[in-house]
């Protein structure tokens, strides 16, 4: 394959061995066993093993709890690599909570509770998987319903989740529900709580949703019936949730762009060396402009949500606000690399559809992308408030 194409940008020395020891992890899983995952829906246990033996679930981390201490700017780059691996959107979203999921534990957890959740989530001793969205609220995450009820001690929890990604091997959850009945807060916003604990299966039934494409890692709709959580796993202040996961948002759309423009660079290597190879009219198809000109448009759109997303990480990491770069980067790498894959099948003719290929995998993982974790229309609604100065819409 066309390796520069896939090869995400790395500044400084740091991020050029991030870059190189990750790939050779992922060169040891090839199309073929991501295919099989994907054909067989079966967890890439093999391949979150060699992740989490190489160190690098705690990337992000800080040190004193295992982690690398490093910024979301490597954190990208390694991401981008997956992404850019056979593996593509599921190689990502196989290790993605553990990279990002703990960053409320960090910020907002006491340190009895940092040291004792942290460490086997860096380990990959646990799995856990994020329980925010509900079935009846949508991105309209104030008005979920899940309640949590204080009863000594502890909370019992009641409700529904969706979508709650790897809920089939996660032991943990990090949950938001409802603490104050929503008739009862100054604001919609107040009233949520953030919990990390035991996804307690006498409690929880996880009931896997079929989906369209990323088959290897399961998502679920959860019925949480009666769940007992001890006060200790509750992450900071009663009532706050909401804004602890909203601090924890700019990092995850940076990351999740990083993930998408690998994917993106994948679709479009394949395609360049399809179009070399194959010869129809007693030429390769890439001498046509019809072919060339699409392909070499998605080279310069993932390139440009590239630079976008390391901009996006270097303003996170240097602690400067950056909501509308990393809204805007989510934005333009789903776009992008949706485009790419749909491109790259398209370039393959008739073999872009055949599992053969891979490119009709990699193209079903994209469309994810601009649904999750929050939809292209909510990401523009977002920036004509917030950049443009325009009304709120939603
Ligand atoms: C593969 C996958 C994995 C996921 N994993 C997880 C997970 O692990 N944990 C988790 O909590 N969630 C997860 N999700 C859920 C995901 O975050 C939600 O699907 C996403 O936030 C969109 O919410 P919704 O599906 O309820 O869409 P809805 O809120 O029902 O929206 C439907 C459509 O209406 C549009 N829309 C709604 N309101 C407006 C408005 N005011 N203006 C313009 N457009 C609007 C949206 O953009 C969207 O196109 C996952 C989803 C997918 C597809």
């Amino acid at each position: 394959m066309l390796d520069h194409l896939i090869t995400p940008l790395a500044e400084t020395d740091d991020c050029a061995a991030i870059r190189d020891a990750v790939t050779a992890i992922c060169d040891r899983f090839d199309d073929a066993y991501w295919s099989q995952k994907d054909r067989e829906a079966a967890f890439p246990y093999e391949f979150s093993q060699a992740i989490a033996e190489g160190g690098w679930l705690g990337i992000a981390m800080p040190p004193q709890y295992g982690g690398a201490g490093l910024g979301i700017t490597e954190a990208s780059v390694m991401m981008q690599v997956l992404g850019a691996s056979a593996g593509t959107f599921a190689a990502c979203s196989t290790v993605h909570i553990n990279i990002f999921g703990p960053h409320a534990i960090v910020v907002h957890g006491t340190e009895a509770q940092r040291q004792r959740m942290l460490p086997p989530l860096i380990k990959g001793e646990t799995r856990a998987c994020f329980g925010v969205t509900e079935p009846d609220a949508g991105l309209d995450t104030t008005k979920l319903k899940t309640r949590a009820v204080r009863d000594g001690d502890r909370y019992i929890v009641n409700g529904r989740k969706m979508w709650t990604s790897t809920a089939q091997e996660a032991d943990y959850i990090v949950l938001l529900a409802r603490t104050t009945a929503i008739e009862d807060c100054k604001k919609p916003t107040d009233g949520l709580s953030l919990f990390y604990t035991k996804l307690d299966r006498k409690y929880v039934e996880a009931r896997e949703i079929h989906k369209m494409g990323r088959a290897a890692v399961d998502s679920n709709a959860l019925f949480i019936d009666g769940l007992p959580i001890p006060v200790e796993d509750r992450i900071g202040e009663e009532g706050m949730g909401f804004r602890y996961i909203l601090d924890s948002l700019n990092p995850e759309r940076i990351l999740n762009a990083a993930e998408t423009i690998g994917i993106g660079r994948r679709a479009l290597a394949k395609a360049a060396q399809y179009a070399n190879e194959r010869i129809v009219f007693d030429r390769p198809i890439g001498k046509n402009q019809a072919i060339q000109h699409p392909l070499a448009e998605s080279w310069a759109e993932l390139y440009a949500a590239e630079l976008m997303t390391l901009r996006a990480a270097k303003l996170y990491d240097e602690g400067k606000p950056c909501g509308a770069e990393a809204n805007a980067a989510k934005y333009l790498a789903a776009e992008a690399s949706f485009t790419a894959c749909d491109r790259a099948v398209r370039t393959h003719g008739g073999m872009g559809y055949a599992c053969e290929y891979n490119v009709e995998r990699y193209f079903r993982e994209a469309v994810a992308t601009r649904l999750a974790p929050v939809s292209r229309e909510l990401i523009l609604c977002y920036l004509a408030e917030r950049v443009l100065g325009l009304p709120k819409s939603y």
